[in-house]
């Protein structure tokens, strides 16, 4: 599954910001390195980069942290997700915009997120641009519920 996702590596960011007209900043390397060093399917908020940046010894400060974060969603590097926690969180996008966005399934209980990798809304996405004329570039899908641990425990 991994390999069809291909995730944004360093050398995209360098293309990225110049397309933009921004500099590759120490800052903004090492924010995504902390992307690409975590594990796969971690979300992680703008406060626990900033955790792990300071674990590898590097105190850019919040603020900046943050505002970085936001620059490297903007451009399409990061992926802003909300899971209803009042606590945006950010993963690595897709390389290919041809790859629509996974799906997430958030248990309510351990509130565990899961990926979901297959689109299977084609016909949705082909339905919808039918019907309303409108061209679907990605799209953002929750499901709410229990994962396999917790549904035994709510069920019983
Ligand atoms: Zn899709
Ligand atoms: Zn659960
Ligand atoms: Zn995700």
């Amino acid at each position: 599954m991994s390999e069809t996702r291909q995730l944004f590596k360093m050398k995209d960011l360098r293309g990225r910001l110049s397309e933009r007209k921004y500099k590759m900043t120490p800052q903004r390397k090492e924010i995504l390195q902390v992307f690409i060093d975590s594990e796969e399917g971690s979300h992680l908020s703008a406060e626990e980069v900033y955790d792990l940046l300071k674990e590898k010894e590097f105190d850019f400060g919040l603020a900046t942290v943050y505002r970085n974060v936001e620059l490297l969603n903007e451009l399409g590097i990061l992926n802003k997700v909300d899971f209803g926690d009042g606590r945006a969180r950010y993963e690595l996008s897709a390389a290919n915009p041809q790859i629509h966005q996974h799906h997430h399934l958030i248990c309510l209980k351990c509130k565990k997120i899961i990926e979901f990798e297959e689109d299977l809304l084609d016909d949705l996405e082909n339905f919808i641009s039918k019907k309303s004329g409108f061209k679907i570039l990605n799209h953002e899908v929750k499901f709410f519920g229990y994962c396999s641990d917790c549904r035994n425990e709510v069920e019983t």
